[in-house]
């Protein structure tokens, strides 16, 4: 994590998390645990779980011990009033199911909340920017339109499927080089996409799931967002196509992309490594605590990225970029990895609301 800018720990910003017992939620309290701007102040869950403690509701995954703060916090009903008892949290993390988060985030929006979301509920709403803030951090601009619009103190601002996620770090370094116009991708993506319990084992040990309901269009659509323009007052999407198969494979975290490319004009693979390599965050997002350093790391192994050896790349925020070579069809193909429940979720929202903080709307 890079050095805190703008808030000291001293006056950490109070928060909650929504669907805290599950597999992103539990990412949430673990990369919560000491951050330097913001300080999870109550958790919430299902009627499953409310009323117990996090420790007895939640069956813990994460690869680190539960924080001893989170374990003794009361789970509580995923409702604004539930939370009147302790201090205001003024942005709530959301790690609802898509179908709960269209219900409940607009709550906390009117409440004055900030949302930090990762479901897809609002992504493809006009006035609701799909954020990554070493990419279009410039699409926050949106957020007035949405709270003039809809009438709320709040907002709610959403990150991109954790599939879209590396792929479309990857273009922008792309895109700004070279220009985009199509894209053919195949995903291989990681069990813990899916949730807890998610996958039964007996489906996918020793098999490929050649469907993911609802993924292909999402990432064939959430791209071309993120990598559109913020007119002034809407959000305009990139012009070039995307065709995508998504596939469910027998790995724990970290979704595997493999692309073949349409630029603009073509260019060798190592005009590509440059520019992947140079990619710097804008400005503002640039030295968050959550912004990975390099942006994109890129690997000249013949052999990388695989999952199990790279999905860590920056404490599990870098998008990792390899196998570049020549494509017979279009110009370019690669191979993007980004961890999907960090990167691709909790670590995600948590960069996007440092932004919303050194931005204002926090
Ligand atoms: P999950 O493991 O199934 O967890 C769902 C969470 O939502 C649990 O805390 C659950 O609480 C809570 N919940 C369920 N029904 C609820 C209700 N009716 N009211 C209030 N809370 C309710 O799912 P997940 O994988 O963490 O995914 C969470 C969200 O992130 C989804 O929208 C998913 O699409 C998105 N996402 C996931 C990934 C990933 O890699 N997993 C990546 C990007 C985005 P109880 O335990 O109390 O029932």
């Amino acid at each position: 994590m890079n050095t805190p800018t703008r808030k000291e720990s001293s006056s950490r910003i109070p928060v909650v998390v929504l669907g805290a017992t599950g597999s992103v939620g539990q990412r949430f309290v673990q990369l919560l645990d000491g951050h330097p701007w913001f300080e999870v102040v109550a958790l919430t869950g299902s009627e499953r779980t409310t009323g117990q403690t996090y420790a007895e509701a939640c069956h813990w995954v994460v690869p680190v011990p539960m924080p001893a703060w989170a374990a003794g916090m009361p789970v509580l009903p995923s409702e604004p009033d539930s939370l009147s008892s302790g201090p205001a949290p003024r942005l709530a993390f959301s790690a609802l199911p898509t179908q709960q988060a269209r219900l409940i985030e607009p709550t906390f929006a009117q409440a004055g909340l900030a949302v930090c979301s990762n479901a897809s509920a609002y992504r493809d709403e006009p006035d609701v920017p799909i954020l990554l803030p070493e990419v279009n951090p410039d699409h926050t601009g949106i957020i007035a339109t949405q709270r003039r619009q809809r009438g709320w103190a709040g907002c709610i601002v959403t990150n991109s499927n954790c599939t879209s996620t590396g792929l479309t770090v990857a273009l922008k370094a792309l895109q700004d080089a070279f220009g985009l116009r199509r894209l053919f991708v195949v995903s291989m993506q990681a069990v813990s996409g899916a949730g807890y319990p998610g996958v039964p084992s007996l489906d996918i040990i020793d098999n490929v799931i050649p469907y993911i309901g609802g993924e292909e269009v999402k990432v064939e659509s959430e791209p071309r967002k993120m990598l559109g323009r913020f007119t002034g007052d809407a959000l305009e999407d990139a012009r070039f196509s995307i065709s995508a198969h998504t596939n469910r494979v027998a790995v724990t975290d970290g979704h595997l992309v493999c692309a073949s490319v349409e630029l603009d004009h073509p260019v060798s693979v190592e005009e590509a490594a440059q520019a992947l390599r140079a990619y710097a965050a804008p400005a503002v997002s640039r030295h968050l605590p959550s912004a990975p350093l390099p942006v994109i790391v890129v690997k000249d192994e013949p052999d990388r990225p695989q999952p199990r050896l790279d999905r860590q790349a920056g404490d599990g925020m870098a998008t990792v970029v390899g196998r570049l070579r020549p494509d017979p069809l279009f110009h370019l193909k690669m191979v993007v990895l980004s961890h999907n429940t960090i990167r691709g979720a909790a670590g995600g929202s948590i960069y996007n609301a440092e932004l919303l903080v050194e931005t204002g709307y926090l």
